[in-house]
């Protein structure tokens, strides 16, 4: 028996979300089936410790179009997505959260671009009610600060919330990284993106499990993973440090041999601080050196693909 290849591939993490995956599911079949294409759910259970994988068995029992893979341990949300993406059949692949905070019925208008020709879709996330002050300001300042360090475009607010054609997948196998941010590697591939603007729901039941900590280390992993920036930040103040104690140091030489005719009263300990700052301000420098070492190993060891060919005579035959 030959399976019927899906048209849309849903991918859906979980974890620990026994509480609320019954409803979501619910809402997320209704949808799927208004759109009357061949289509398979993945749920991707994360190490969950409550009874998400015994319902999400069940679910995939009850319905064939409800697939299931569940990963030994929890690897975190960027891993099980990547999971689900690689084990995805659809010509389109469409991620979103099972917490319900993304909701269910803008799906169609992601299929409506894609059909439109987007290879990438985006939801973006307008405003969140009920979402902490320190949050808001937290996310704001961090896509600030990213857009400054990276050549990685990210658009304030987007998510997790996308679809993404079947060539995008593929392209996204290729990413070999460990240290990942789906969303920033599916921007990193490039592709023009589409945007869906939406207002993010409520959780259904259970706790975010992000907290300060973790999505402050969600962002430092971004940086890293897409910008070598910090690595020269040390050596930029050493360029200004080390030409200023040099510049100081000469007039402080200059103005020894000639009789103090700028009136300097130059001490012993000041000579010592010149000489020093000028050192400190070549060690600074060398660190940039290492860096720039450093920066092409980095770029050398994530082992991404040299470049990517959105279209070529061949696409237009079609
Ligand atoms: N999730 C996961 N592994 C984890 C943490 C979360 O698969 O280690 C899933 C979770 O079940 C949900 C989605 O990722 O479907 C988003 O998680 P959550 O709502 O906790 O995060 P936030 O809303 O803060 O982005
Ligand atoms: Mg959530």
């Amino acid at each position: 028996m030959t399976i019927k290849r899906p048209i849309l591939s849903v991918v859906v993490p979980l974890y620990n979300e026994a509480a609320g995956i019954e409803t979501f599911y619910q809402a997320l079949h209704g949808v799927l089936e208004a759109l009357q294409i061949e289509y398979e759910i993945i749920f991707c259970n994360d190490g969950s410790r409550d009874d998400t994988l015994a319902i999400i068995r069940r679910l995939a029992k009850q319905d064939r179009a409800v697939r299931y893979l569940s990963l030994t341990r929890n690897f975190g949300k960027e891993l099980a997505v990547t999971a689900g993406i690689h084990a995805a059949r659809g010509k389109a692949i469409l991620m979103l959260d099972a917490d319900g905070q993304h909701p269910v019925k803008r799906i169609p208008e992601f299929i409506e671009h894609w059909r439109a020709g987007a290879k990438v879709v985006v939801g973006i996330r307008t405003a969140n009610r009920h979402q902490a002050l320190i949050k808001k300001l937290g996310s704001s300042t961090f896509y600030r600060l990213f857009n400054k360090l990276s050549h990685t475009r990210l658009v304030p607010g987007s998510t997790d919330f996308r679809l993404i054609d079947e060539t995008v997948q593929h392209d996204f196998i290729r990413l070999t990284e460990r240290n990942r941010i789906t969303r920033g590697l599916i921007d990193w591939l490039g592709y023009k993106q589409e945007y869906i603007y939406f207002e993010a729901n409520d959780r259904i039941a259970g706790e975010a499990t992000y907290s300060l900590g973790g999505l402050l280390k969600l962002s430092i992993d971004s940086v890293v993973s897409l910008s070598v920036s910090p690595l020269f930040v040390v050596a930029y103040i050493g360029a200004v440090v080390l030409p200023l104690s040099l510049l100081i140091g000469l007039g402080m030489v200059v103005n020894l041999l000639f009789g103090d005719p700028l009136g300097l009263h130059a001490t012993g300990g000041a000579y010592v601080a010149v000489l020093t700052l000028c050192l400190v301000g070549i060690l600074m420098v060398s660190q940039g050196v290492i860096g720039l070492y450093l920066s092409h190993i980095h770029a050398e060891s994530q082992n991404r693909p040299l470049y990517l060919i959105d279209r070529d005579n061949s696409s237009d035959k079609l």
